[in-house]
């Protein structure tokens, strides 16, 4: 199978040479590169020919952070964003009813009561007469929220009796019924929902896996469980896994994974085996990011201690011991700098030559920097939570500190390997929305003006290598992925415009043109 792009901009992310304008594959691997004429006689009869002008062929872009599984699941949810009325998300409830057994959860996302045109919050009244047979949970679009049906109340065990749980609330009529809308009660009830099931899993990979294609995703490191990897082995098996995919997994499953046969850094092309993945803190939104001095909107905590320097310590000696690298989830500065105290002390115990990474880091002290750098941990980052974020972060931790918050361009400039994805579910996977938050540091809408702390800002360059080389390196395949070099594996992402060309401001809205993984076209818009 040969393939020749041609007439296009190709940025090969090869120092050597980093522009072309047409690329020769074959057998599933970059051939050459270079100029038109030497391209076309270089392809034999039989190639499959690619005219792209005015397009931008880039090394096939990584989401470094996602949940694979849990992004196709919730995919699969009722979707009642941007509704304006109770009656309107009743339709998208009833066509979601007619398609699922009786006694399967009903699961949606996103309604907001400040829209509709019915000036009210939603109850279970709303829904009882359309889902007698089904449990209903709608979650708010703020997350907190959960509007349910009486058959969910009635699994979740909440009656006129139910004491509210500590810290949430189930709002009751005047006689003390509960009338189907609960505050910070959606954990609770997700307790009665049952996992999915093998195949749910399975069919959840696979429309994730067809979205990241969409968006020219060519792989991704997922933080998931062995349940997750059992589905995306049985889809290899099965050779419906396209996209390349680097596992992690927590530290209570790696006996487990080992017993099976899954060792880290091992696996297939399509599927291996990468960090162990540990918890530092919580997140910025619920105030639980672990900092060095108190939250600028609550001065009586400094957030959540997950796990002590030492514990950490220890789950990163046994990650190391069988013969893992460390992810570690770590948002507030002091978090931050306790994983890298961690990480110094477990490589002390145990030898080896690691590639740790570090999940989110949202914010840091400006000297931990050069200890992230002395020992080369990947900062693994995902830009486009700054679309949201910005003003938050300014509310909890005080504008001074947000000096250091999200500061990638301070990254690169101490010589850190600094890495992107999306979060998925947390926000939507298409890269190109992180292309705009770390090229402008504006919300979607263009604000602020210049940029938020336009010092961090990166170019395009920095941005695409951040999406390919980086995560390449973290897989420890970067003889084979993440740059168009002869030799090196052909996936790769076809932008629809040049996204060089293009005002810095339409980098959120281009288009996906076609995506290849392995030399073989695996989306194609039409
Ligand atoms: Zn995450």
């Amino acid at each position: 199978m040969e393939i020749a792009i041609l007439n296009s901009r190709i940025y090969t992310g090869d120092p050597a040479a980093p522009w072309a304008e047409a690329l020769h594959i074959k057998d599933g691997r970059i051939a050459a590169v270079g100029g038109n004429a030497d391209m076309k006689a270089a392809c034999g009869k039989g190639a499959q020919v690619f005219e792209l002008p005015g397009r931008l062929v880039v090394p096939g872009i990584v989401d470094a952070h996602l949940h694979f599984v849990s992004f196709g699941l919730y995919l699969d949810r009722v979707d009642l964003r941007d509704l304006t009325s109770i009656a309107a998300c009743r339709e998208r409830v009833k066509a979601d009813v007619a398609r699922r057994r009786r006694g399967e959860w009903i699961i949606g996302r996103g309604w907001s009561e400040h829209i509709w045109s019915d000036r009210r919050e939603p109850c279970a009244k709303d829904l009882d007469d359309i889902s007698p047979d089904h449990p209903v949970m709608l979650v708010r679009c703020c997350g907190h929220t959960v509007w349910l049906n009486s058959m969910a109340m009635r699994l979740a065990g909440i009656t006129g009796e139910t004491v509210d749980a500590p810290g949430a609330r189930i709002e009751r009529d005047g006689s003390g019924r509960p009338i189907g809308l609960c505050r910070e009660y959606r954990k609770l009830i997700e307790k009665v929902i049952p996992p999915p099931t093998l195949e749910e899993r399975k069919g959840a990979a696979l429309r994730a896996q067809g979205e990241a294609l969409r968006y020219g995703v060519t792989g991704v490191h997922t933080c998931e469980t062995l349940a997750e990897w059992d589905a995306l082995a049985a889809l290899e098996a099965e050779g419906k896994l396209t996209l390349r995919i680097h596992h992690t997994l927590p530290p209570e499953e790696v006996e487990k994974a080992k017993a099976r046969g899954i060792e880290p850094t091992k696996g297939s092309d399509r599927l291996w085996f990468g960090q162990v993945k540990l918890f530092a803190d919580g997140t910025l939104g619920s105030g639980t990011a672990l900092l060095h001095a108190p939250y600028a909107d609550n001065r009586s905590t400094t957030g959540l201690q997950c796990l002590s320097v030492k514990e950490m310590a220890e789950r990163m000696e046994l990650a190391y011991r069988h013969g893992g690298d460390v992810a570690v989830h770590a948002i507030g500065d002091l978090a931050v700098s306790n994983v890298l105290q961690a990480i110094r002390a477990a490589r002390k115990a145990v030898k080896g030559k690691r590639r740790d990474r570090i999940e989110h880091v949202q914010l840091i002290q400006p000297d931990d920097l050069g200890v992230f750098q002395a020992l080369g941990v990947v900062a693994s980052v995902q830009p486009v939570h700054l679309l949201t974020d910005m003003p938050v972060a300014e509310q909890k931790w005080g504008t001074a500190r947000c000096r250091y918050a999200y500061a990638w361009k301070s990254m690169l400039k101490e010589g850190l390997r600094v890495q992107f994805g999306s979060d998925a579910p947390v926000e939507h996977i298409n890269p190109l929305l992180s292309f705009h938050a770390a090229v402008n540091r504006q919300s979607l809408k263009g604000d602020p003006k210049g940029g938020w702390f336009p010092a961090e800002r990166l170019t395009l360059e920095e941005t695409i290598h951040a999406f390919t080389q980086v995560p390449a390196w973290l897989s420890r395949k970067e003889k084979v992925l993440g740059s168009l070099a002869p030799g090196m594996t052909a996936d790769v992402t076809v932008f629809a415009e040049d996204l060089f060309a293009l005002a810095p401001e339409k980098l959120a809205s281009a288009q996906v043109e076609m995506t290849m993984v392995g030399g073989e076209v695996v989306y194609r818009k039409r």
